[in-house]
C-alpha cells in the first residue's frame, strides 16, 4: 500500500477500522472524529465532545495507533482532543446523564442486546487486540495465573470456575483476562465470549431497570459461554448490583459456562461484599499476580520494543525497568515517552538523554513533597511528625523509607532536600532508604501494595487538583 500523505492517513485508518468494527461502533465513535494534525509521528484527532474523546482514548487509541503504525512502518502516537468544551454547570449536568446513556448504548451495542436477531459472531468481542497470550510475558510473578488462564481457555467450565485473578493496579489482570477470550475464540470461533467491566455491568443494569428491560438484560448476560468480568471489586457496596450479579453468576455456573473475574484484591478482602458472593467467588481458583521482578520487567520492555520494531540499548532497558517497579502500565508509559522523546528531538536513545523524561509517577503528574508525607502517613498509619523525628520504631522507619523512595521518584528534589523534608536526615541515609525499598519491593508484596496505594492516592489527588 503506498504511504498516504498526512491527512489521508486518518481516512485510511478510518477505512480499515470500518472493516473491523461493528457499524454502530464505527458510526458512534470513529466517523465523528476529525483529523487535526500529523506531526512528529503524532496523529492528533478531534472528538466532538469530552465523553467521546475519553471513550476513543480508552477504547480505540491503541487500535488507531496500531493501524497507523502499520501504514507508516513506524510507531505513531495518537492524541485525542475535544473539539468544543462546554464549561457551564448546566451542560455538565446534561453531559453526565448523556454519558450514562451513551455508555449504555455502547455497551448494548457491544453486548448485542438484540441477540435474538443478531448473528452469533457479533456477540461481544470488545477485546483489545493487543491483549493476547503471546504478548504476555510470563514471569515468576504471574506463572500460576497464566497457567490457569490457559487452562480455562482450553477447557472452559471445568476445573477452575470461576477463575478469580487478583493483583495490584497495572499488573496485567485485564491483559490476561482478555487473552482468555481471544484464545477461546481462536479455538472455537462460534463461542459467545463476553467481556464486561463491572462498571458497565452496573450501568447496564441501571438502564435496564429504568427502561424496564430486565428480561433483555438477563438474557444477554446469561447467554455467554465465557464471561469475563473485569474489576469486580467495584461491586463493593452496590447491593442491587450484587443481588443481580449473584443470580447471573449462578445461572451461568449451573449451566457449566466459564466465569472469569479480576479484582485488585481477593474476594474476602473486598469490603461490603455479600458473604454469598465471597463464597461463590472463592469456589474455583484464586490466582494472583504479583509485581514483576527486574528480569521480567526487562523482558516486558524487550518484547514491547520488538513489537514496535525498535532497538533499545540494554542499559536503557535496564534503567527504565529499574525505575518503574510496581506497575507495568507505568513501565510501558515510560517506554513510550522515551521513544517519543527520542523521535521528536532526534536525540539518541541513551540513558542520559532519556532520563529527564521519565517520571515514575506516570502521566506527568506533579507531586509535592508535602503530599507524599501526608499519604505515606495515612497508608502506613504513622504521623508525619514521627516520620520527621529520629524514631527508629519499625513502622515509622518503614514509612520514612517509603516516603524517601516516593519523593525520589515522584518529585525532582535532590537527595539532601529529601533529607530535609524528613527532619534533616543525611543524604546517605536517603540513598540507603531508597535502595532498601527498591530491594524489598519485589520480595515483600505487602509493602509493594502499600507503596502502590500511596501512588494511587497521589495520582487521585493530582487529578482532582487539575
Ligand atoms: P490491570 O488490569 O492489572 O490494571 P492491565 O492488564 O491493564 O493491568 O496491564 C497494564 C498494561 O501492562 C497493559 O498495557 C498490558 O498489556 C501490560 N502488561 C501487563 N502485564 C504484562 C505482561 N506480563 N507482559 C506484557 N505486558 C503486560
Ligand atoms: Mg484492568
Amino acid at each position: 500500500m503506498p504511504v498516504p500523505t498526512r491527512n489521508e492517513l486518518w481516512i485510511k485508518v478510518q477505512q480499515l477500522l470500518q472493516k473491523n468494527l461493528s457499524k454502530p461502533s464505527y458510526e458512534t465513535w470513529i466517523r465523528p472524529a476529525e483529523f487535526f494534525d500529523f506531526k512528529d509521528r503524532c496523529l492528533t484527532l478531534l472528538a466532538p465532545n469530552s465523553f467521546s474523546s475519553d471513550w476513543l482514548r480508552k477504547n480505540y487509541s491503541h487500535k488507531i495507533e496500531e493501524i497507523a503504525s502499520e501504514i507508516f512502518g513506524y510507531e505513531v502516537t495518537v492524541y485525542i482532543k475535544v473539539k468544543d468544551e462546554f464549561p457551564s454547570n448546566k451542560s455538565n449536568k446534561k453531559k453526565i446523564i448523556s454519558d450514562v446513556e451513551n455508555n449504555s448504548v455502547a455497551t448494548r451495542e457491544n453486548l448485542d442486546v438484540k441477540s435474538k436477531q443478531a448473528p452469533i459472531k457479533k456477540f461481544l468481542p470488545g477485546l483489545n487486540l493487543r491483549y493476547v497470550f503471546n504478548r504476555f510475558v510470563v514471569g515468576p510473578n504471574s506463572r500460576m495465573a497464566h497457567a490457569a488462564a490457559m487452562a480455562v481457555a482450553e477447557s472452559p467450565g471445568r476445573e477452575f470456575n470461576p477463575l478469580f485473578i487478583c493483583g495490584g493496579v497495572g499488573l496485567g489482570k485485564t491483559h490476561l483476562m482478555q487473552s482468555i477470550g481471544h484464545y477461546r475464540l481462536e479455538i472455537d470461533p462460534g463461542a459467545k465470549v463476553a467481556y464486561v467491566s463491572t462498571e458497565t455491568f452496573t450501568n447496564d443494569l441501571i438502564v435496564a431497570i429504568r427502561k424496564d428491560g430486565m428480561q433483555a438484560f438477563r438474557n444477554r448476560y446469561r447467554e455467554a459461554d465465557l464471561i469475563l468480568v473485569d474489576d469486580i471489586q467495584f461491586i463493593e457496596g452496590k447491593e442491587y448490583t450484587q443481588e443481580e450479579f449473584f443470580h447471573t453468576f449462578n445461572a451461568l455456573h449451573e449451566a457449566g459456562r466459564q466465569i472469569v473475574l479480576t479484582s485488585d484484591r481477593p474476594p474476602s478482602q473486598i469490603p461490603r461484599l455479600q458473604e454469598r458472593l465471597i463464597s461463590r467467588f472463592s469456589m474455583g481458583l484464586i490466582a494472583d499476580i504479583q509485581a514483576p521482578d527486574l528480569e521480567t520487567r526487562m523482558a516486558i520492555l524487550q518484547k514491547k520494543a520488538e513489537h514496535e520494531r525498535m532497538r533499545l540499548p540494554r542499559d536503557l532497558i535496564q534503567f527504565i525497568a529499574g525505575r518503574f517497579t510496581s506497575n507495568i502500565r507505568e513501565l510501558e508509559g515510560a517506554f513510550t515517552r522515551a521513544v517519543a522523546f527520542a523521535s521528536i528531538t532526534g536525540m539518541p536513545m541513551t540513558v542520559e538523554s532519556v532520563a529527564p523524561m521519565l517520571d515514575p509517577t506516570g502521566q506527568g503528574v506533579e507531586v509535592r513533597p508535602k503530599q507524599v508525607l501526608e499519604k505515606v502517613a495515612e497508608v502506613f498509619g504513622v504521623t508525619e511528625e514521627e516520620m520527621r523525628s529520629p524514631s527508629r520504631r519499625r513502622p515509622v522507619s518503614q514509612a520514612r523509607q517509603v516516603g524517601m523512595y516516593l519523593m525520589r521518584h515522584g518529585t525532582d528534589l535532590s537527595l539532601p532536600r529529601i533529607g530535609e523534608s524528613f527532619g534533616g536526615k543525611d543524604h546517605t541515609t536517603v540513598m540507603y532508604a531508597i535502595e532498601q525499598v527498591e530491594k524489598k519491593l519485589s520480595s515483600e508484596p505487602q509493602l509493594a501494595s502499600q507503596v502502590q496505594k500511596v501512588k494511587d492516592l497521589l495520582q487521585i489527588d493530582s487529578r482532582k487538583r487539575r
